[in-house]
């Protein structure tokens, strides 16, 4: 039997190689637990068994004629629905795209094919991303493996749950607004939200175009490094990707370079609405970096209050221009029946195809586009913008790393925040800047909180500098 429980990727490796384990074996150990806990957890939308398991059976071949493995060779990954894997569902979990199937692999599909990483399945999520809880999910709600009362975050719920439910050793998420680090920190996981432009989204189905991002969630910093450094890359088919040099993302830290760092605590990021448990937990967080020797500076970043309201009308600007694409005919095979008048026919597609929230936001964002309210709303968000953008730029230039809390609360209960859309968008208050300005920022559990809900504290880090944060969390994971 193989245990799942403290496997990195690493771990895999090293197990392949010393014949500890083959790499089907581990695959059928990971659908056996999914057969066991799914049904509960409801992380995994659709299954990729088959091809799994053939993937498996190939990487012990190349091991057994000799073959060097890759770093994710024979690793059981998880991927979020809204990213394309050829022949699988991407429902993105929507009713609208139901019948979907993808006709090709997202860029950071194929790199993980490269690599000969086993695909176990496609993850729950919020429709379209847009949720904080995955709740908003048209195939029912995610639960966090530490609580079944309790959501295992969004939109990448499925993908945390998966991750801590021992269903995957890592997955890839999205990240938009908080998406990655949020789940990370309900599920007790590290996830990673990298630079704008570091990672293709060819293949991811768009939210919010000038936010989103793809990223790795997995149980270590130092998986979480392999993972991206596995994605990264400069992709023609992706014109916002840039090709930077990550070859050394995931080495071992080096102790003199990461004390070398300076953290800058932000005043704005600790105020009201902060829960009082997760105050205490970031200052314990804190109090451990320092006894590695890291240094720590106060600062401000005073546009951070606006942050929220302006990504709540850049977001649905751009999520009802990315939805219009729907019309319950394309994506979808043709449908029998009665001739309708096309009005008729979007009306009739787009109103049973749509949940909620993404009515609520295509409603939002065409409001905030249309002519005569667009200098009001949306050109005034893209200027407030630019000014956290700049707060960000200028602090960095004191500072290598800002710390703070990834989420105002510990993962909430199932239905407490459904009714009221202004208390879940607020679980999203600290992710989102790093969203709006491009930057790097990871959530990397606290230490110490078996048998209580995790909790995360978040590292913004300098464009293109995944390293640094990933370091100092790579530094604290060894204590
Ligand atoms: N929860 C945020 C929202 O609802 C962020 C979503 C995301 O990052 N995809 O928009």
């Amino acid at each position: 039997m193989v245990d799942l429980r403290n496997l990195s990727i690493k771990k895999i490796k090293e197990g392949l190689l010393d014949k500890k384990f083959s790499a089907f074996e581990l695959t059928a150990a990971v659908f056996d637990v999914i057969e066991a806990k799914n049904g509960e957890l409801n992380a995994y939308l659709s299954l990729n068994k088959d091809r799994a398991l053939a993937t498996a059976a190939a990487v012990d071949a190349k091991l057994a004629g000799g073959e060097n493995l890759d770093d994710l060779a024979g690793v059981p990954l998880a991927v979020k629905d809204n990213i394309l894997v050829k022949g699988l569902p991407a429902t993105s979990a929507s009713k609208i795209l139901e019948n979907y199937r993808a006709s090709y692999d997202a860029e950071v599909v194929s790199r993980l094919r490269d690599q000969n990483a086993v695909l176990i399945g496609k993850t729950n999520l919020d429709e379209f991303a847009m949720g904080s809880s995955t709740e908003n999910s048209a195939y029912g709600v995610t639960r966090n493996p530490h609580d079944l009362n309790r959501v295992a975050g969004g939109s990448s719920g499925g993908s945390a749950a998966a991750v801590a439910g021992q269903m995957a050793v890592a997955a890839l998420g999205s990240d938009t607004g908080g998406s990655i680090r949020e789940p990370a920190s309900f599920c007790g996981i590290v996830g990673l939200k990298p630079t704008y432009g570091a990672v293709s989204r060819f293949g991811l189905t768009a939210m919010a175009s000038s936010l989103d991002q793809i990223g790795p969630l997995a149980k270590t910093a130092e998986d979480a490094a392999i993972l991206f450094k596995a994605i990264a890359s400069k992709d023609a088919k992706d014109s916002t990707s840039v090709g930077v040099d990550y070859a050394d993302v995931a080495d071992d830290p080096v102790l003199e370079k990461v004390r070398g760092l300076t953290i800058g605590v932000p005043d704005e990021y600790f105020g009201d609405g902060l829960d009082q448990e997760v105050g205490k937990e970031m200052e314990r967080a804190m109090d451990d970096l320092k006894s590695l020797k890291i240094k720590f500076k106060k600062i401000s970043l005073p546009y951070t209050k606006y942050a929220l309201a302006v990504y709540y009308i850049i977001m649905p600007a751009e999520v009802s221009t990315n939805l219009a694409r729907y019309d319950g005919l394309r994506y979808s095979p043709p449908s029998e029946g009665e001739k309708h008048k096309l009005s008729d026919l979007y009306f009739q597609n787009r109103s049973q195809g749509f949940g909620e929230e993404a009515k609520r936001r295509i409603l939002l964002g065409t409001f905030v586009l249309s002519a005569g309210y667009y200098d009001a709303y949306y050109l005034k968000a893209q200027k407030v913008r630019k000014l956290i953008k700049r707060d960000l730029e200028q602090t960095f230039q004191e500072v290598d790393v800002i710390f703070a809390p990834v989420s105002p609360t510990p993962a909430f209960k199932v239905g407490e925040k459904t009714a009221n859309p202004l208390a879940m968008y607020l679980s999203d208050i600290f992710t989102i800047p790093a969203n709006l300005a491009g930057i790097p920022a990871v959530s990397i559990p606290v230490r110490g909180r078996e048998g209580k809900l995790p909790i995360g504290f978040q590292l913004m880090g300098k464009n293109w500098r995944e390293k640094d944060v990933l370091d100092v969390g790579r530094l604290y994971e060894r204590l």
